[in-house]
């Protein structure tokens, strides 16, 4: 087999080296240092997601591979990443009309855990989740480069144009998708932008969605976010993202706390937050468009992705690279 090179050290190029490290396959990954949305990501999982109150068909599985596959990286290094959460997923008197019917019967049901007023919000109803999780996205990334490095198999700085004599694996997040080369993808992605703040007062071990969503880091800290936008995608942290996430933060936390830090990254996103992985040429294979749930499918599709080059292994066809450019023409 030709060397193998990863270009891009975000969630899916890491996830690519773990599974070629963990099947014992030489590789070198290669990073330009410019933070990609993984650096900024609150790396949140939870079951019930979007307006529509949905939880996706493949939840539970994804769920299940990513936490071992998380932990199985904690043991090998001795540190913690994955974090399990209970969630308050609060309704507004509107939506329990249309939607609390998913929860109470539906495909939300079994996620359940209670459903109650809070005194915190009282014009809501908070509906108690079991199933959620964080990864600390950062401090995964740092022990896996730390770890890589220590294998002189990480390098910091740009990728060259992909090289005949190689096996290249792009792993280049929205970056990537924006370039549009060596492929012309049709993406949506979209720019997002998140708060970290301080606030003792607010003493939440869970997470909380809804209109938003404030998740606990430790330290009486907290990541609030995240807004979407899917122009100007290069622009920073804004005045009228920081005015929305400040909103947010007061409605989901209450009104005492003080910004530690504000940041924006950009979405790979492609077809509803579904990745896309495969071979893109003889030499030149891909994977990207984790959308916002790159915590959740990142250890899943790059298992995929490594066990199709390794042993020709079919893909799951809701990934396949293939079945993404068919849908397109
Ligand atoms: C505000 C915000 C909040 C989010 N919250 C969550 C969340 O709660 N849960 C969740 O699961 N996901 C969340 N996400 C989404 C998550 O960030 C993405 O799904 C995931 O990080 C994408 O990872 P990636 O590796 O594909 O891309 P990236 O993280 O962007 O990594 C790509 C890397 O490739 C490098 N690169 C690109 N081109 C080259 C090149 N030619 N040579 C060398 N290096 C190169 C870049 O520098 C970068 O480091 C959030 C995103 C944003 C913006």
């Amino acid at each position: 087999m030709k060397p193998i090179v990863i270009v891009g050290m975000g969630l899916a190029g890491t996830c690519t080296a773990w599974n070629f490290w963990h099947r014992g396959v030489p590789f070198r990954i290669v990073d330009s240092g410019r933070p990609g949305s993984s650096v900024v990501a609150a790396g949140l999982i939870h079951p019930v997601t979007g307006k529509q109150c949905t939880v996706a068909p493949d939840f539970a599985v994804r769920r299940e591979q990513a936490e071992t596959f998380y932990r199985t990286i904690e043991a090998l290094v001795s540190t913690q990443c994955w974090h399990p959460l209970e969630v308050w997923r609060l309704l507004s008197q509107e939506e329990v009309k249309k939607k609390i019917s998913r929860f109470e019967s539906g495909v939300a049901a079994s996620w359940v855990l209670g459903i109650e007023k809070q005194a915190r919000w009282p014009e809501e109803t908070a509906v108690l989740l079991r199933g959620g999780a964080r990864l600390d996205v950062a401090h995964f990334l740092q022990i896996s480069r730390d770890f890589f490095a220590a294998q002189n198999c990480y390098r910091q700085g740009e990728c060259p144009l992909p090289q005949q004599n190689e096996l290249t694996i792009l792993c280049e997040g929205a970056e990537g998708l924006m370039r549009g080369n060596p492929v012309a993808w049709r993406h949506r992605c979209a720019r997002g932008e998140i708060l970290t703040v301080h606030a003792p007062n607010w003493r939440q071990e869970r997470m909380v969605t809804g209109r938003g969503w404030l998740v606990p880091v430790g330290q009486d800290c907290y990541k609030v976010g995240a807004t979407y936008e899917w122009d100007q995608l290069e622009r920073g942290p804004t005045t009228e993202g920081m005015k929305r996430l400040r909103e947010m933060a007061q409605f989901l936390g209450g009104p005492d706390f003080e910004v530690v830090a504000h940041e924006a990254g950009v979405r790979p996103i492609l077809r509803q937050s579904q990745p896309v992985a495969g071979r893109l040429d003889e030499n030149l294979y891909v994977l990207n468009g984790l959308g916002s749930k790159g915590s959740l499918y990142a250890p899943w599709a790059s298992e995929q992705l490594v066990n199709h080059i390794l042993d020709g292994k079919e893909m799951e066809s809701t990934l396949c690279v293939a079945s993404y450019f068919a849908n397109l023409a």
